[in-house]
């Protein structure tokens, strides 16, 4: 496939995202582990840790795909609580599911295909949502944002992860070293896909900054928002309180 991924349309890009996760979801997890030495394993850890997420809490882990964030929250949540995992892609979904289901994590979890963008869900009906590594992906953000507002209940919380902008120049040359030459390689060497991984590239240098994403997130109607860097700003954890 050839995803002319520099010439679309906006209306073009869901679908686009559509084609590109689910053509990766198969080797999803091994190339994560690749592409990032396996610290995307630590930085979910690290996420899951400072979510301030609790027993008994209902929350919503949205674009999550693979399962991996919904694995660290069920035990955090516990048999009261509830991990709901919400994802665009069929694919993305079924491949969690199963591996999920093979750890033996079922009960207090639900999996439903899903927008961000229209979030099937009233108005305060979570305690936490979660997006990891998904808002790139979601075509309007703003939109995404205001939604995960609504949902949540007074005082709850949203949490993204997210590549976002490397602070040190000498850390900066090598990462576009390895995102726009080792990842394509990578990516056509074990997935036989090169152009998803080029298009994962772009996208992560396409994201808005700490500060963008920032103030988007107060524009949506948070009311408090923290920011801190992981691994020189390769990514960024925002944690956003509804008042
Ligand atoms: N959260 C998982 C993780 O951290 O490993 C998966 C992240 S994966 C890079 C991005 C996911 O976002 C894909 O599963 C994709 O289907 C999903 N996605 C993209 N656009 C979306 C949208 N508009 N609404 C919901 N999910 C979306």
């Amino acid at each position: 496939t050839h995803f002319g991924f520099r010439d679309v349309p906006v209306d073009d890009k869901q679908k686009l995202v559509g084609q590109v996760f689910t053509s990766v979801a198969r080797n999803y997890d091994l190339m994560n582990d690749l592409m990032s030495f396996g610290i995307h394993r630590l930085w979910k850890r690290h996420f899951v840790a400072v979510s301030g997420v609790r027993r008994g809490d209902r929350v919503l882990d949205l674009a999550g795909g693979t399962g991996d964030i919904a694995a660290l929250l069920k035990p955090v949540v516990g048999a009261e609580g509830e991990v709901v995992v919400g994802d665009i892609n069929a694919a993305m979904l079924g491949v969690g599911r199963d591996r999920l289901t093979d750890r033996g994590l079922v009960s207090g979890l639900r999996w439903a295909q899903m927008n961000a963008e229209a979030l099937p869900f009233p108005d305060a009906s979570f305690d936490a949502v979660t997006i990891a590594f998904g808002l790139r992906n979601v075509t309007d953000k703003d939109k995404a944002l205001a939604d995960m507002c609504r949902i949540l209940k007074p005082g709850g919380r949203a949490l993204v992860l997210e590549f976002s902008k490397v602070k040190s120049p000498l850390f900066s040359k090598l990462y576009d070293v390895h995102s726009f030459k080792i990842l394509p390689k990578l990516g056509s060497l074990f997935a036989g896909d090169a152009n998803s991984y080029q298009y994962l590239a772009e996208s992560i240098r396409k994201h808005p900054d700490q500060e963008t994403l920032k103030g988007m997130m107060l524009r949506a109607g948070f009311g408090h928002v923290e920011v801190r860097n992981l691994t020189n700003g390769i990514v960024a954890i925002h944690r956003a309180y509804k008042l």
